[in-house]
């Protein structure tokens, strides 16, 4: 049976073990596709240009906003990161669904010009659902933030306070789920997507 396909908004302060989720629903469903965003930051070791991000130079971003390219963009951190327009409309012309992660910034533009510009026939707003991922605590987040290993100690405290202020608009999303157990934040994402996309 062809389910219904979901236009579905995710965010969380980094660390929260959001794209280890990403990655279970993307060999849990495979009709869902992730949203490669562009970044003007560098690549982590573990990451690969075209898989994780498009990376690219701050003059290739702005010519793609000159273009009018990206649903939304924002600095995030010191760096700049945008959607792109064109990979979630033909997914979700073909009848499958595309999943974003995006900060609270990023998904608020998202959720304003989805609810307040397109008409509910669009499948981005027939389809839209949006959550806000919690890390259990905040002393767990540093400890999952230093752990990675991956980000010098400045940039870790500016990901802590970046996150309470993430942390303190999670009301605005639809559904919020907290991360202390993976395997049940886990089942509570596939719950949703579920339920959203009659698939039950
Ligand atoms: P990171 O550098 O850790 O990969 O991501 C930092 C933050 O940028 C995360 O909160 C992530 O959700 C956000 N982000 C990634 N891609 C985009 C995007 O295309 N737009 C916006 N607004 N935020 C993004």
């Amino acid at each position: 049976m062809k389910t219904k396909p979901l236009f579905i908004v995710m965010s969380a302060p980094s660390g929260c073990g959001k794209s280890t989720l990403i990655d279970l629903l993307l060999q849990e469903y495979p009709d869902l596709q992730y949203s490669i965003s562009c970044t003007t930051r560098n690549p982590r070791d573990c990451e690969e240009d075209g898989i994780d991000y498009h990376f690219m130079t701050m003059e290739r971003f702005r010519e793609l906003l000159d273009q009018d390219a990206f649903l939304e963009y924002a600095k995030v951190h010191d760096n700049y990161y945008g959607t792109l327009k064109g990979p979630i409309n033909d997914v979700l012309k073909e009848g499958n669904s595309m999943i974003l992660d995006i900060d609270v910034a990023g998904a608020a533009k998202v959720r304003h010009y989805v609810m307040h510009h397109l008409p509910p026939t669009d499948p981005m707003r027939a389809g839209y659902v949006d959550v806000f991922i919690n890390p259990p605590s905040m002393e767990e987040l540093r400890a999952r933030l230093e752990g990675r290993g991956t980000d010098a100690p400045e940039v870790i405290e500016r990901r802590l306070i970046n996150a309470e202020g993430e942390m303190a608009r999670a009301h605005e999303y639809m559904h919020q789920v907290t991360n202390d157990d993976l395997t049940i934040a886990y089942k509570r994402l596939c719950d949703l997507i579920d339920a959203y996309s009659n698939r039950m």
